[in-house]
Formats: structure tokens, sequence, C-alpha cells
């Protein structure tokens, strides 16, 4: 990896685990990182802004843009498309940090577009707590937060494919984790 090219952070995890939240911290600590806002066909939950946590576009929109090629990786779940636009991470990695949200399948294809990227699997401290946080949340009814847990053993099940599994239990030791991890492949 040359010099002054940033560095690639993929962060998975299962539905919950606070990957949001975690991601929101590393932003406000890493300066050189930006986050790559993924398009969805999902709808928007409750306080989320387009082009914030999402761009909500319609299944036909993006049908047409994996037609064009703009889409670095996408996979189909929960029902709903969700992909990373490839323009920005292009252009953005040239002098940034770039960090993608993605699930295990977009990971998976990820490295091996770049191999170099560095990717991150947070997991729960444990079950129990995993459910408590998704309640907690609130934005999801009984079934969904259901399909949320059965897709939480499918990614879990990937974790051997990530350099790192970090343990989501305090947020801010694992905001410092993962800063020092950061680092570490920063001096290569
Ligand atoms: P995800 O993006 O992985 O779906 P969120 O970031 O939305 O998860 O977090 C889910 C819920 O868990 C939120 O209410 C968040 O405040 C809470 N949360 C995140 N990390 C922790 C933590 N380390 N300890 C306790 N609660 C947490
Ligand atoms: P949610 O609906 O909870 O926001 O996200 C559901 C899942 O989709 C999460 O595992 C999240 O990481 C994943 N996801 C979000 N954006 C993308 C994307 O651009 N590509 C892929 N492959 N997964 C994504």
């Amino acid at each position: 990896m040359s010099k002054n090219k940033g560095i690639l952070i993929v962060v998975s995890g299962p539905s919950g685990v606070g990957k949001g939240t975690v991601v929101d911290m590393l932003l406000k600590k890493l300066p050189r990182a930006v986050l790559s806002v993924s398009c969805t066909t999902r709808a928007p939950r409750e306080g989320e802004q387009n082009g914030k946590s999402y761009f909500f576009i319609s299944k036909q929109a993006f049908l047409k843009m994996i037609d064009e090629g703009g889409f670095l990786e996408y996979s189909n779940h929960f029902e709903n498309y969700y992909g990373t636009p490839r323009f920005f991470v292009e252009e953005k990695l040239k002098d940034s940090d770039v960090i993608l949200e993605i699930d295990v399948d977009g990971a998976e294809n990820v490295k091996k577009l770049y191999p170099d990227a560095l990717l991150l699997m947070i997991t729960p401290p444990s079950k129990d707590e995993l459910i408590r946080r998704l309640k907690m949340r609130g934005t999801e009814d009984e079934t969904l937060i259901q399909h949320r847990l059965e897709r939480a053993d499918y990614e879990l099940s990937k974790s051997k494919i990530y350099d790192y599994t970090v343990i989501n239990d305090d947020l801010n030791q694992t905001v410092d984790n993962i800063l020092k991890i950061v680092e570490t492949r920063r001096k290569g």
C-alpha cells in the first residue's frame, strides 16, 4: 500500500451489535476517515436521514445502478438490496481512510477487490445482550427482530474471513481497541 493512500476499513457484525454507534465514534477520532454512505431499498427508520444513514432509493433505481456498474459491491437480504457506491470509495481512498459498514457477503467481495482492506467483525458479549440491544433500539417489530437474529448466526459464522474480531462490551474500550488496530495497520 502506498504511503499516502488511506485504509479501507470494513466494519461488519450482526444487526444491533452496535456498528453504527461504534462507527460514529471512530469518525470523530480518526481525522482522515470518511464514511461511505450505502444505497438501500429498505424504508428509512425513524430518525434516519436520506444521504446520511443511507441513500434510500427504489428497487428500480438500484437495479439500474447495478447495470451501470455503479456499485463496488452489493447484497440482498431482509428482502432488500444494500450496496456501496463505487465512485465515492475509489476517489476518497486516494487520500482518506474510508469506512464501510456492510454485511459479511459484501466484506468478502470487498476483500477480493482490495486485499489490503482491514476487515473488522464486531461481536456482542452474548446473544442475550444482542437481543436486549435490538429491542432497546425499538426500530423493528418482533418479526423483523427474529429475522435479524437468524441472520446474526450466519454473520458470526463468517468471522474467520475477518482480520480481527472485536467484542463490543464496553463501548469506549471497543473504540480504543479498534483505534489501536488501525494505527498498527497504518504503521504497516
Ligand atoms: P447496529 O448498527 O449494529 O445495528 P446500533 O449502533 O444501532 O447497532 O446499536 C444498537 C443499540 O445498542 C443502540 O441502542 C445502541 O445505543 C446500543 N449499543 C451500542 N453499543 C453498545 C454497548 N457497547 N453497550 C451497550 N449498548 C450499546
Ligand atoms: P440495516 O437494515 O440494519 O441498516 O442493515 C442491515 C445489514 O445490511 C447490516 O448488516 C449492514 O451492515 C448491511 N449493509 C448496509 N449497507 C450495506 C452495503 O452497502 N453493502 C452490503 N453488502 N451490506 C450493507
